[in-house]
């Protein structure tokens, strides 16, 4: 038994975190020995289930594992269960799941945020050391936020997508959750990719610099954030109680961000998802999947493309009119190019790094009216590939974790090294 904040009971399997609990026993030796890890159920576990939270995948088990997964056992850690999130990613409340809703365990009457919803409530349930999850845009940064724990999206390709099951491609990346930056750092070493690394895309990450200074840096608060701002206490308190260097600086694309994210993820979705979707490519009764070694393509085709939920079908069919029209996809790619550019302006001017709120508000009710703008602070580093993490760091309003909205640092392309350190130092001046 848990207790939630207002020191209310609550059983771990009432906030629908786990979708499938194992235990799957990693090396006697290394970096993670102890830790226990939940593994979001997009990302592949041999012989377990791999549904991405989907009607169309269920009964479907991964035949390998992820590298990342890999990665955490052999240095030592548990891995101890598949995590509840939005159907293929496409959320940002765990609400959009063929397993039901998951809860938040500071408090069940809200969202635990998503899609890495389960991860996020594993972690801050306290039921595991830390959790894997996917960042497509801003999915363990925003469950971070509700939940009052850290989430950390590495830069754009540095950890390998090996058996992470595809959203967008382009923003795709395996996100960190744990109590703290601290923590996040020591899982990312972890999963840096090595000479057993299957995915061929992944990217060189040069490693960790010489120590500096939080006094030494400059942190960027872009203005075209202000107008988004609805709870900014912990920020606020950030700014005041660590007199850390702050400067204005204006981002003119993050105003429609959440926009051109939504068309961008969309028109990637379309085509990443025509694998299941046959019956909206036109193909009728015969689901566009290739035969393929693993069984999977055999395994959609007896599985009925057409179970796939509302959201992801809304997604995939806009998606696919966005593709129809001349020009779209180049345009949202040339705009991607100018926020990376704006972003890329920024850093080369003298900030380290750029500062501000993870959401907009606190975790909301769990049938709260959907928000358009709920990922507006999140989505800006994904869609420029950048380094980012969101930390509790008002965890202690008097309202309880649940109250309050996590601080995001946003870092220069591959710099995810000095990220985590200025994280580590901002989180020690509040414990
Ligand atoms: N909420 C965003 C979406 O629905 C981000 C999700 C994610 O990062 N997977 O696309």
């Amino acid at each position: 038994m848990l207790l939630d904040a207002r020191g209310v009971g609550v059983r771990l399997g009432r906030l629908r975190a786990f979708i499938h609990r194992g235990t799957l026993q990693g090396a006697r030796e290394g970096a993670l020995r102890g830790w226990t890890v939940a593994v979001k159920d997009n990302i592949a576990v041999q012989g377990w289930p791999l549904t991405c939270a989907s009607a169309a995948l269920e009964g479907y088990q991964a035949p390998y594992s992820a590298d990342v997964v890999q990665a955490v056992l052999g240095e030592g850690a548990a891995v101890v269960g598949k995590t509840n999130m939005d159907e293929f990613g496409m959320g940002s409340r765990s609400r959009h799941s063929a397993h039901g809703a998951v809860r938040n365990p500071r408090d069940t009457t809200r969202t635990a945020g998503g899609s890495s919803g389960g991860s996020a409530a594993a972690v801050g349930a306290g039921a595991v050391r830390a959790g894997l999850g996917s960042d497509t845009g801003g999915s363990v940064r925003l469950p971070a936020s509700y939940c009052g724990v850290a989430g950390f999206k590495p830069s754009w390709g540095v950890l390998s997508r090996w058996g992470l099951v595809s959203y967008a491609p382009a923003c795709d990346v395996v996100g960190l959750l744990a109590r703290t930056a601290a923590d996040c750092a020591v899982l990312f070493e972890a999963l840096l990719p090595g000479s057993q690394c299957r995915d061929p895309t992944a990217l060189a990450l040069a490693p960790p610099g010489a120590p500096v200074a939080l006094r030494a840096l400059t942190f960027g608060v872009p203005r075209e954030w202000a107008p988004f701002v609805c709870d900014a206490r912990a920020l606020d308190a950030v700014l005041q109680g660590t007199h850390v260097r702050v400067r204005s600086v204006s981002i003119p694309s993050l105003r429609d961000a959440a926009a051109l994210y939504a068309d961008y993820v969309c028109m990637q979705a379309a085509s990443t998802l025509a694998r299941y979707t046959g019956v909206f490519t036109g193909a009728g009764a015969v689901p566009r999947v290739s035969a393929d070694a693993d069984g999977f393509g055999a395994h959609v085709r007896a599985y009925q493309h057409a179970r796939l939920g509302p959201e992801v079908v809304r997604r995939v069919d806009a998606g696919r009119r966005l593709l129809a029209t001349p020009g779209c996809w180049e345009g949202a790619v040339a705009r991607v190019q100018q926020l990376q550019a704006e972003f890329a302006r920024v850093f080369a001017d003298g900030c380290d790094l750029v500062l501000g709120p993870t959401a907009r508000y606190a975790a909301p009710a769990l049938d709260a009216p959907p928000d358009p703008d709920e990922d507006v602070f999140t989505v800006p580093a994904s869609l420029a590939g950048l380094p980012a993490i969101s930390l509790p760091l008002g965890a202690r309003d008097a309202r309880g974790v649940a109250g309050v909205v996590g601080t995001q640092l946003v870092g220069p392309p591959r710099s995810d090294w000095l990220l985590l350190q200025a994280a580590r130092e901002l989180e020690g001046l509040f414990q």
